[in-house]
């Protein structure tokens, strides 16, 4: 059963500190991390749930992934920060994710994968009683949530469409896709464990790219600010 949406917030806000620390806790940059954030909030506010707060968090984990949180928590990695190229493709990554806090797909995914019950007992009492599980562990498996095919789907195409709205050029995300089929051969993607495999994705999404936009002049591709804000700066923190 999924719980009521005023729940989202409360566990959103308890988990995500924990969360931030299980990825290797913020990447301290304030630039980066504002500009992450203004990329997301662009996409936030043409979502169906604009009038949500929504946070979008850099963080130091070196897996390829991104992870989001019931009440507008999302989380982009720095492994995946790293092999992204333009604004177009980080904004890929953060509609699709934005979508699932949309559609309460975490918020579900909880509900069936861990149980609410369990995750709020451990958020009021700071511990779970009887069987016990840190809050660690938790944010273990709220990071490890899988989400159904459909609901990817879902994300995928609400994610494109967002996209398309906040003034992005939509192949951002056949390209993201296309790059993380060419790292899965060579490593384990994190963000693929948890997603269905792109190729099929990328046959619907270039479907629909097809027959909704007829002009791509105009929609920001922002690959020179992308390399100017992240990939730039990472290479001088490593
Ligand atoms: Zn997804």
């Amino acid at each position: 059963m999924l719980f009521p949406e005023k729940q989202d917030l409360e566990i959103g806000q308890h988990y995500a500190p924990e969360i931030e620390k299980e990825l290797g806790g913020k990447i301290e940059d304030e630039d980066l991390q504002k500009y992450i954030d203004r990329v997301g909030q662009k996409i936030a506010r043409i979502s169906h749930r604009p009038d949500w707060e929504y946070h979008y968090v850099a963080v130091n984990d070196k897996s390829i992934n991104a992870s989001a949180l019931p009440g507008g928590y999302i989380f982009i990695t720095k492994g995946m920060l790293e092999k992204l190229q333009s604004e177009a493709q980080l904004a890929a990554i953060l509609a699709h994710e934005t979508a699932h806090v949309v559609a309460r797909d975490t918020s579900n995914a909880i509900s069936n994968q861990i149980g609410i019950g369990l995750l709020l007992a451990a958020a009021t009492s700071g511990q779970a009683s009887g069987a016990v599980m840190t809050a660690a562990e938790l944010s273990r498996r709220i990071i490890g949530l899988r989400y159904s095919r459909q609901d990817e789907r879902e994300a995928d195409i609400a994610g494109l469409d967002y996209m398309i709205v906040a003034g992005y050029n939509p192949y951002g995300i056949i390209e993201t896709m296309q790059m993380l089929e060419e790292q899965r051969k060579e490593t384990v993607v994190e963000f693929l464990s948890s997603h269905p495999p792109p190729a099929n994705r990328i046959a619907y999404l270039s479907q629909r790219i097809k027959t909704k936009i007829h002009d791509l002049d105009g929609l920001n591709i922002g690959k020179q600010q992308y390399s100017k804000t992240v990939l730039d700066r990472l290479i001088t923190r490593d």
